[in-house]
C-alpha cells in the first residue's frame, strides 16, 4: 500500500497521540467545514466510499446509517463497539492507544450525520490505560470547542461518555452490547426490532466499530473516490489486519482491502515460522471463521468476498497462523472451551452445543472418539448454525466444520490408528 494513502500513520504509537500531535497529523483538519455538510450527504459519502463495518459482519456503513430514523424531536444514540473480545484480534485497541482523535473526531461526525447528540463508546475494561488515554484526548477535544454545547458555534451539541465492560465476549454482539450498557445482564436480544428502532434506552441507535468510526474523517477530508479507488470492487479501502501465532514478527498492519495472504505474512510478519512450505492452516477472520488450509492460502485475498468464496470470511482480520508442529485439534478444541465459556446460555443450541462440542473435541484430541462420533459432531455443528438467537452459536459451529472440511481425512486416520494398537 502507498504510504500517502495511509489512514494510521501513527498505529504504531511512533509518535505523539496528545491533541497536539493528532492536530499536526490532520486530525480534526477542516472539522467545522465537515460539520456544515448536510447530514444526508455525509451519509451518502460514505455509502459511495463503500465502507462496509470492520468490525466482522461487514454491512455497508452508509446504509446502516440510513437506518435511523429521519424525524427530529426523538433522542438518538451512537454506541462505539470497543469491546474487541475476538481471539486474534487487537487493532481498535491499538487506535484508541495510538490514533485516539480519529476515533474521537470519527464519533463527532458520524454522530452529527445519524442525528445523535449523545455517543457512549464501550470499552473492555481490561483496556484501562488505553481507555485513560481516550478520556485524555475527549477532554482536551472539549478544552479545543470539539466537543459539548454549541461546538464551533455551529449550533450542535455532542457528548461521548466512556462505559467500561467486565470482559465478556458476547458483549461485542450490538444488542447485547446494548443491554449491558443500560445496566443489565449482556445477553443479546431477539431482532427484530433492530437497533435502530429500538436501541439503548429504547431509542434509535446505531452501533458501530472502532476501526469503522475512526475512517470516516479520513474518508470526508479526501473524498469517498479516494477511499473507493483503494482495494477491489464492493471490498475497498484499506484494513488493519493482525497477523498472529506461527510467524516470525507477529504484528498489526493496514493494507488494502484485498491484498493477497501470503504477501502479507511474508512481508509484515516475517513469514511463517519454518518458512512458508511449513504452514499449515491460517484462520483469517479471528476465531469464529473456518480454518483453510495451506493449499488454500496460495492465492487467497484479504476481503470479504474472496475470503466468502473460499469458504471463510475476513471477521476482523485477525489472521491466526498455524505452521506444521501445531496440532490443528487441540487448537480448534481449546476454541470450542473458549465458546463454550462465552455462552450466555439463552438458546438451547448453544447453551447445550457448544458444551456438547467442547467435550467431543476433547476426547477427539485425545483419540478417544469413534467414527460415528466424528460424523455426529459435523451435524450438531449444522443443527447449532442458524438457529440461535446471535451469532455466537455459528462462531462455535464454524471452525469445526472448517477442521472437519480440511482435515477429516487425518483426523479418521487418527483414530484408525489408535484403534490397530
Ligand atoms: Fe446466548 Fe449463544 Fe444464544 Fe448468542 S447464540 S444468545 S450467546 S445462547
Amino acid at each position: 500500500m502507498k504510504k500517502e494513502n495511509i489512514i494510521f500513520s501513527n498505529l504504531y504509537g511512533k509518535h505523539d497521540e496528545s491533541i497536539k500531535g493528532a492536530l499536526k497529523r490532520g486530525d480534526w483538519k477542516n472539522i467545522s467545514k465537515i460539520l456544515k455538510l448536510d447530514k444526508q450527504d455525509i451519509i451518502n459519502k460514505i455509502k459511495d466510499s463503500g465502507l462496509r463495518g470492520r468490525g466482522g459482519a461487514g454491512f455497508s456503513t452508509g446504509m446502516k446509517w440510513d437506518f435511523m430514523p429521519k424525524t427530529a424531536g426523538r433522542q438518538h444514540y451512537l454506541v462505539i463497539n470497543a469491546d474487541e473480545g475476538e481471539p486474534g484480534t487487537c487493532k481498535d485497541r491499538d487506535i484508541i492507544r495510538n490514533e485516539p482523535h480519529k476515533l474521537v473526531e470519527g464519533c463527532l461526525i458520524s454522530g452529527y450525520a445519524i442525528g445523535a447528540d449523545k455517543c457512549y463508546i464501550y470499552i473492555r475494561g481490561e483496556f484501562y490505560n488505553e481507555a485513560k488515554i481516550l478520556q485524555t484526548a475527549i477532554d482536551d477535544a472539549y478544552s479545543k470547542g470539539f466537543l459539548g454545547k454549541n461546538i464551533l458555534g455551529l449550533k450542535i451539541n455532542f457528548d461521548i461518555f466512556i462505559h467500561y465492560g467486565s470482559g465478556a465476549y458476547v458483549c461485542g454482539e450490538e444488542t447485547a452490547l446494548i443491554e449491558s450498557l443500560e445496566g443489565k445482564k449482556g445477553q443479546p436480544r431477539l431482532k427484530p426490532p433492530f437497533p435502530a428502532n429500538v436501541g439503548v434506552f429504547g431509542k434509535p441507535t446505531t452501533v458501530n466499530n472502532v476501526e469503522t468510526i475512526a475512517v470516516v474523517p479520513t474518508i470526508l477530508r479526501r473524498g469517498p473516490e479516494w477511499f473507493s479507488s483503494l482495494g477491489r470492487e464492493n471490498n475497498t479501502g484499506s484494513k488493519i489486519f493482525c497477523i498472529s501465532g506461527h510467524v516470525n514478527t507477529p504484528c498489526n498492519v493496514e493494507e488494502e482491502l484485498g491484498v493477497p495472504l501470503k504477501y502479507l505474512i511474508q512481508k509484515y510478519a516475517g513469514d511463517v515460522i519454518g518458512g512458508w512450505d511449513n504452514l499449515l492452516a491460517i484462520i483469517p477472520g479471528g476465531s469464529s471463521v473456518p480454518l483453510l488450509p495451506k493449499s488454500e492460502c496460495e492465492n487467497v485475498l484479504m476481503d470479504f468476498d474472496s475470503l466468502k468464496n473460499a469458504g471463510s470470511g475476513l471477521g476482523t482480520g485477525g489472521i491466526i497462523v498455524m505452521n506444521k508442529q501445531t496440532d490443528v485439534v487441540g487448537s480448534i478444541a481449546r476454541l470450542s472451551e473458549f465458546y463454550k465459556h462465552e455462552s450466555c446460555g439463552q438458546c438451547t443450541p448453544c447453551r447445550e452445543g457448544t458444551g456438547w462440542i467442547m467435550r467431543v473435541m476433547k476426547r477427539l484430541e485425545n483419540n478417544e472418539c469413534s467414527f460415528e462420533e466424528v460424523q455426529m459432531l459435523e451435524e450438531v455443528t449444522h443443527q447449532i448454525e442458524g438457529h440461535t438467537i446471535c451469532a455466537l452459536g455459528d462462531a462455535a459451529a464454524w471452525p469445526i466444520q472448517g477442521l472437519l472440511k480440511h482435515f477429516k481425512k487425518d483426523i479418521l486416520k487418527r483414530i484408525q490408528k489408535k484403534n490397530v494398537a
